[in-house]
C-alpha cells in the first residue's frame, strides 16, 4: 500500500462468473465418458472431435442438473430453450466453436445468501447457462511441443454469472464458499477448484465512493481456489485505485492471477477481443421443458442448507453457529439427524459433533462418511453422560477412541472394562477429598480466609487423582461441605 494514497476514497465493485463442471456421467451432447482425469485422448470420439457428419444430441441429466441448481438459487426457469454456437479458434476446441446458452440462458435471475462481515445478504444472480467445456493444452509435458488433452472437450458446465452486487473481496469468498457448498450439496458439481472442475473469473471495477454509475471492468482469470480468488481482487482493487491516484486511465481488459506472487499480468485488451459470430446451433433441435418435468427437479430437490439452519434453531433449539457448522456439508447433517433419531438431547448431540467428532475428522483430513462410530452408539455414549455414569471429559478422551478400537462393543461395556464407571456415591469421593486437602494445606488455609475462587483448583485435583471417575458435580459439593465445615 502506498501512504499518500486514500484508499478508502474509492469503492469496488464485483461481479463473478463461475464454471462448474456438472456430476453427468457423459458428456453434453455425446456418450463420451464426462470422468475427470484418465489418460489423455480416451475420452473421445468423432462426436467429441467433431468430425464431419457427426451430430451433437443432448444430455438430459446436464438439463436436469441445471434446473436443479437454478431451483436452489430461487432462479426463474425458463421453458423454451436453444444452444448457439460461439465460433472461435484455439488448440484445445476441436470443432472450432462451442456449444452454449450464453444468449439464452435456462435460469435467469435468482440469488445466493451470503454471510459477510457480520451481515447476511443476498447476492443477485443474472443467470445460470448450459456450455461444454474445452479441452486442455498441456505446455510441461515435453520440451519443444504443446500437447493437447481432448477428454474435457465438451464435459457439461454450468456457468454460473452474478450481477455486480459484491463490493468486497471478502464478500466473494463468502459467495464462492456458499455456491460451492450448494453445488455440492446438489450433488451438481464436486467443487474442486484445485482440480479445475468448478472455476471462478473475477470481473472487477472502482468507483469513487457513492457514485453510481459502474467504471470500467477488468476481469481476472486462473485462480485455483477461494483464497486465491480473494487475493487476487484485493491485488486488483488495490492496482486499480493506485493506476487511477498516479493519473493513469482503466482500460478493459483480462488478466491472468500469478498465486505465486500474488499480483497477475494482462493476457488480452478489449481492442484483441473475438468476434464469436453467435448463432443458434443448427444440429440441435430446440427443446421446451414441461411443467412435468420441472416438477419432478423441484421435488427432488434436498431441503436446502438455509432450510436446515432454520430448523435445527428453531425446532431444536441449537445455536445458529453450531447449526451453520453442522450444515458445512450434507453428509454430516445426515449423520446428524441420524443421531437425533437417537436422542433426545439435542444440544448435546451438537456439542458432540462440533468438539470430539469434529476433532477426530480434522486431525485425520477425513470426512463424516469415515467416522467409525455410528449415531446410534454415539447416542448410546451421551445417554451414559446423561445418566451421570461418565463425564463428558472421559467419554470424549478415554471411551470414543476405545469405541473406535473396539465396534463391538457397547460403550457402557468399554466403560466398565476400563474401570471408568463414574463414582457417585460420597462414600467413594471422600476419602480422595480428604487426601487432596491433606496435600494442600496452604490452598485450604487461603481458601478459608476467602480466596473461594480456588474452588475450581480443589475439584480439579480431585478429578485428577480419582481418574477422572468423581462425579464433578457431587465433588463440588462435597468439597464446599469440607472446606466451608
Ligand atoms: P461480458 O459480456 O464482458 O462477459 P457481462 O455483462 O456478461 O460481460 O458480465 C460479466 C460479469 O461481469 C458479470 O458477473 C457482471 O456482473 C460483471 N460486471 C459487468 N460490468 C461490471 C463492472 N463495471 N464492474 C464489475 N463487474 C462487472
Ligand atoms: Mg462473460
Amino acid at each position: 500500500m502506498s501512504a499518500s494514497i486514500d484508499y478508502n476514497k474509492y469503492e469496488a465493485v464485483i461481479g463473478l462468473e463461475v464454471h462448474a463442471q456438472l456430476l453427468t456421467a457423459s458428456k453434453l451432447f455425446s456418450r463420451d465418458s464426462a470422468a475427470f482425469g484418465g489418460q489423455p485422448n480416451t475420452h473421445i470420439s468423432p462426436v467429441t472431435l467433431g468430425h464431419p457428419g457427426t451430430l451433437p444430441f443432448m444430455n438430459r441429466k446436464a438439463v436436469e442438473l441445471a434446473i436443479r441448481l437454478g431451483f436452489a438459487c430461487h432462479c426463474a426457469i425458463e421453458k423454451e430453450n436453444f444452444f448457439a454456437r460461439k465460433n472461435y479458434f484455439y488448440p484445445d476446441l476441436p470443432k472450432g466453436y462451442q456449444i452454449s446458452q450464453h444468449t439464452a440462458p435456462i435460469c435467469v435471475g435468482g440469488h445466493v445468501p451470503i454471510s459477510a462481515d457480520g451481515q447476511s445478504r443476498n447476492v443477485r444472480l443474472n443467470r445460470i447457462h448450459l456450455e461444454e467445456d474445452a479441452g486442455k493444452s498441456l505446455h510441461d509435458q515435453d520440451p519443444s511441443n504443446s500437447m493437447i488433452d481432448y477428454n474435457r472437450a465438451g464435459v457439461p458446465l454450468v456457468e454460473i454469472v452474478t450481477e455486480p452486487d459484491l463490493t468486497s473481496a471478502d464478500e466473494a469468498y463468502a459467495y464462492l464458499t456458499e455456491l460451492r457448498r450448494l453445488v455440492r450439496w446438489l450433488d451438481v458439481c464436486d467443487g474442486n477448484m484445485e482440480e479445475g472442475s468448478m472455476r471462478c473469473d473475477a470481473n472487477i471495477s472502482i468507483r469513487p465512493k457513492g457514485d453510481t454509475t459502474l467504471g470500467t471492468k477488468v476481469e481476472v482469470k486462473n485462480m485455483n481456489s477461494i483464497r486465491n480468488v480473494k487475493r487476487a481482487i484485493e491485488n486488483e482493487i488495490k492496482r486499480q485505485i493506485e493506476l487511477v491516484e498516479s493519473g493513469g486511465i482503466i482500460t478493459q481488459e483480462t488478466r491472468s492471477f500469478d498465486a505465486s506472487n500474488g499480483s497477475s499480468f494482462s493476457l488480452r485488451s478489449k481492442e484483441e477481443a473475438n468476434d464469436y459470430r453467435y448463432f443458434p446451433e443448427p444440429d440441435l433441435a430446440p427443446f421446451r421443458l414441461t411443467d412435468g418435468f420441472l416438477d419432478q427437479v423441484r421435488r427432488s430437490l434436498p431441503e436446502l442448507p438455509e432450510e436446515k439452519v432454520a430448523r435445527y434453531t428453531s425446532q431444536l433449539g441449537l445455536r445458529e453457529y453450531d447449526a451453520r457448522v453442522i450444515c458445512d456439508d450434507r453428509d454430516t447433517t445426515v449423520y446428524f439427524e441420524a443421531l437425533m433419531a437417537e436422542t433426545p438431547h439435542s444440544q448435546a448431540a451438537s456439542n458432540w459433533m462440533l468438539g470430539p467428532v469434529k476433532s477426530w475428522l480434522n486431525e485425520r483430513n477425513a470426512s463424516i462418511a469415515d467416522f467409525p462410530v455410528s449415531p446410534a452408539s454415539l447416542a448410546a455414549l451421551i445417554a451414559l453422560i446423561q445418566d451421570g455414569k461418565v463425564n463428558f471429559s472421559i467419554a470424549s478422551s478415554r471411551i470414543m477412541p476405545a469405541m473406535i478400537e473396539q465396534p463391538g462393543k457397547t460403550p457402557l461395556e468399554i466403560a466398565t472394562a476400563l474401570n471408568l464407571i463414574q463414582e457417585t456415591d460420597a462414600g467413594s469421593i471422600l476419602p480422595v477429598i480428604d487426601a487432596v486437602l491433606e496435600k494442600f494445606p496452604a490452598k485450604v488455609a487461603e481458601f478459608r480466609s476467602g480466596k473461594k475462587g480456588l474452588i475450581g483448583m480443589f475439584v480439579g485435583e480431585v478429578m485428577k487423582m480419582s481418574g477422572g471417575k468423581a462425579d464433578p458435580k457431587l465433588t463440588n459439593e462435597l468439597l464446599l461441605k469440607r472446606l466451608n465445615g
